[in-house]
């Protein structure tokens, strides 16, 4: 995040870090080769901590790339699958040969294909939901997400922040407006939505961490 939170201060929580394992710091040097934008190691520890204190028995990813966040979750879970949905063949097809090198491919059923399709068509709940695709759907995605999501569950949603864009609306093209604006507008949702508590956290390129409430609640109520 070079807008928002300063380099600094990044590489500073950066260095705190424990060394990931080494499948993993291949794959971040394929994805930064390739350009594909995998977590950041601090959003990628932020993930693996908070699947250790839910430890859900089912996480939906939507946005899997080559799998760096997909396993960051996957060596936190004591039992329970993931379910990770991926557009593009070629990355769908590297992630596989990824779970399998980091020894997590019997806890991961890796799908692919558009979300926006195969979201509806999921039976199960899921106690934990991680969204990572295209930053301009992010709304569409919490629409279709909502059914499957157990009430109480956790949705994280990274690049919140799209560089800082989102704070300072200094995005440097024309066409990354409506993303923006979108972003935007999806976060100041939750000042007012009453069925999901929502937390920013600036880490990275921006986290949110979205809570289902328990209990539906009435909108004309105040929420516990
Ligand atoms: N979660 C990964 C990074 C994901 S990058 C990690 O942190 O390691 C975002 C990915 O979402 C891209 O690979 C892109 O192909 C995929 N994507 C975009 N739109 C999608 C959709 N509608 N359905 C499924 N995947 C999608
Ligand atoms: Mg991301």
């Amino acid at each position: 995040m070079k807008d928002v939170l300063d380099l600094e201060l990044q590489m500073f929580l950066r260095n705190l870090l424990p060394e990931e394992h080494e499948v993993l710091q291949e794959m971040r040097s394929y994805a930064e080769e390739h350009h594909i934008p995998v977590v950041d190691p601090e959003v990628g520890h932020l993930l693996h901590i908070l699947t250790g204190l839910v430890q859900p028995e089912r996480i939906l990813e939507i946005g899997t790339a080559i799998g760096c966040s997909t396993i960051a979750m996957a060596q936190a879970m004591e039992q329970g699958r993931i379910t990770t949905i991926e557009l593009t063949e070629e990355r769908h097809t590297l992630a596989l040969d990824y779970f399998k090198r980091a020894g997590v491919a019997d806890k991961i059923d890796a799908v692919l294909g558009d979300a926006r399709e195969l979201v509806p068509e999921l039976k199960q709940e899921y106690d934990m939901i991680f969204m990572d695709a295209a930053k301009g759907q992010y709304q569409e995605f919490l629409d279709i997400a909502d059914r499957i999501l157990k009430p109480g569950g956790l949705l994280v949603a990274d690049n919140v922040l799209i560089n800082g864009w989102v704070v300072n609306l200094n995005y440097p093209r024309h066409r990354q407006k409506t993303m923006v604006y979108r972003m935007k507008a999806f976060l100041e949702q939750f000042k007012e939505n009453t069925q999901y508590q929502c937390s920013v956290v600036p880490l990275g390129d921006g986290v949110a961490l979205i809570r289902k409430q328990k209990q539906r609640v009435d909108e004309h109520k105040q929420a516990d």
